[in-house]
């Protein structure tokens, strides 16, 4: 597999290919239908593994724009296909789901939407992690690929990936025959718009891009009972606060210094009304890491404490620990990600291309380079210029991904998410064919 990369990278690496990025009046002619895009999805946000309505929107964009396309790939998921002669095939993949948050940005154009989420619950959907504008991105994207063949060679394969959320939607869409039903892409391309960067730049980060993320689920186990006779019951809510606060300690305590570890407590359910002692509590846990040993320590820690804490507790029953969601972290070729820079630099400035090191937040990206295809995860600016510069000199940070403030600088990042999708992909299929 590696050999085959190497060969395909030098010859896809031929030179003498000018012209990667898209033009102004490439990019203007397709804005105003993929803004339009963006405002319909951003008012009418999916939960994971939901994203009929948003599917089948994008589909039929990318349908009328000439790509060959297929709906209901591993659930909601898309593939289009624009085949253009000789050439490698590339994919560029966008995320089709939004997040139960309730937006409170305040904008025109916020969601009110409700959905019930899978267990039932009535919950406030909103793109709180900015796919809507990936989406808004791709289709933009491939009406100029559409618009343009004779400056490229090959086949664009755009996928778009249901359930990135919930770490389970890249999975269904490789066990549906991805890979196989499909061309197999050589290289394969993603963003992700953030407030980490202004609206117009883009970052990139060579080798390691984010982390491995491990969610676990642990029910704690008392005894329930009345709320004013606790001698008679064993109060899960008391274990679990003490659980958490316990768990704090593996970052600051156990872990070196210096190494990349996050352990988080999203949520904690237990209990129903104030007198009444309920008879198990549940946490919800992120885990982030870069190295597997950190990774296994880390997880290994979390069982230690939290079977000991219910120990200590006097709990009659171990806590049931669940390990429902693992993602291995995204690695960007070095070797694409120093060859792409030279594309991205000529489509959105020099200056405006920044060497980032690693996030934290976690992908099911990962998954797809696991199966062989070598690929650059890119980072793209989403804030308001001006309030970046204002809250770096101010030593405030700006609502981050999943926020219910979250709300990119829309007009320069669809733009400039456009142009570097553009001539990234130009890129990539320019040189096999002549
Ligand atoms: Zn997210
Ligand atoms: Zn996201």
């Amino acid at each position: 597999m590696k050999t085959a990369w190497l060969f395909l990278f030098f010859a896809l690496a031929v030179p003498g290919y000018a012209q990667t990025a898209a033009t102004s009046k490439e990019v203007e002619a397709v804005y105003s239908a993929a803004h339009d895009l963006y405002l319909d999805i951003h008012q009418n946000p999916e939960l994971s593994s939901h994203e009929t309505q948003t599917a089948s929107k994008l589909a039929a964009r990318l349908r009328s724009l000439g790509h060959e396309v297929t709906e209901g790939v591993g659930g909601t998921g898309v593939v289009a296909i624009l085949k253009n002669g000789a050439g490698p095939t590339v994919m560029l993949r966008t995320e089709l789901d939004a997040l139960p948050v309730e937006e409170k940005t305040g904008l025109p154009y916020a969601s009110k939407v409700h959905a019930k989420d899978d267990s039932g619950r009535d919950v406030a959907v909103m793109h709180a992690c900015g796919h809507d504008l990936h989406m808004a991105a791709l289709v933009g994207t491939a009406a100029i690929m559409a618009h343009s063949k004779p400056s490229w060679h090959g086949t664009l394969m755009l996928i778009g990936q249901p359930a990135e959320e919930t770490i389970s939607g890249a999975r269904r869409m490789i066990d549906d025959g991805l890979f196989t039903r499909f061309p197999k892409p050589a290289v394969g391309v993603a963003l992700h718009v953030s407030n980490d960067l202004p609206a117009g730049q883009v970052g990139i980060t060579p080798g390691i891009y984010n982390t491995n993320a491990d969610s676990l689920r642990i029910t704690i186990y008392g005894k329930g009972g009345h709320g004013a006779l606790p001698q008679s019951t064993i109060d899960p809510i008391v274990i679990a606060a003490r659980t958490i606060l316990a768990l704090q300690t593996i970052v600051s305590r156990e872990v070196k210094p210096g190494e990349m570890a996050v352990v988080t407590v999203g949520y904690i359910r237990a209990g129903t009304k104030n007198n009444i002692i309920p008879d198990q509590a549940e946490l919800g846990l992120t885990v982030r890491t870069f190295k597997a040993e950190v990774r296994k320590q880390v997880l290994a820690a979390i069982t230690r404490i939290a079977k000991a804490e219910a120990l200590a507790g006097g709990a009659q029953q171990e806590p049931l620990i669940e390990h429902n969601e693992a993602t291995d972290l995204v690695y960007n070729d070095p070797a694409l990600a120093e060859r792409l820079r030279t594309p991205l630099e000529a489509a959105v400035g020099k200056e405006n291309v920044i060497t980032e090191g690693p996030i934290a937040p976690s992908e099911d990206y990962s998954l797809f380079i696991q199966q062989g295809v070598p690929s650059l995860y890119f980072s793209l600016g989403g804030a308001d210029p001006q309030k970046f510069a204002e809250s770096k000199s101010a030593g405030t940070t700006l609502p981050s991904n999943h926020s219910p403030y979250f709300a990119p600088d829309v007009d320069p990042a669809l733009h400039t998410g456009i142009k570097a999708e553009v001539a990234v992909l130009r890129n990539l299929l320019s040189g096999a064919s002549k």
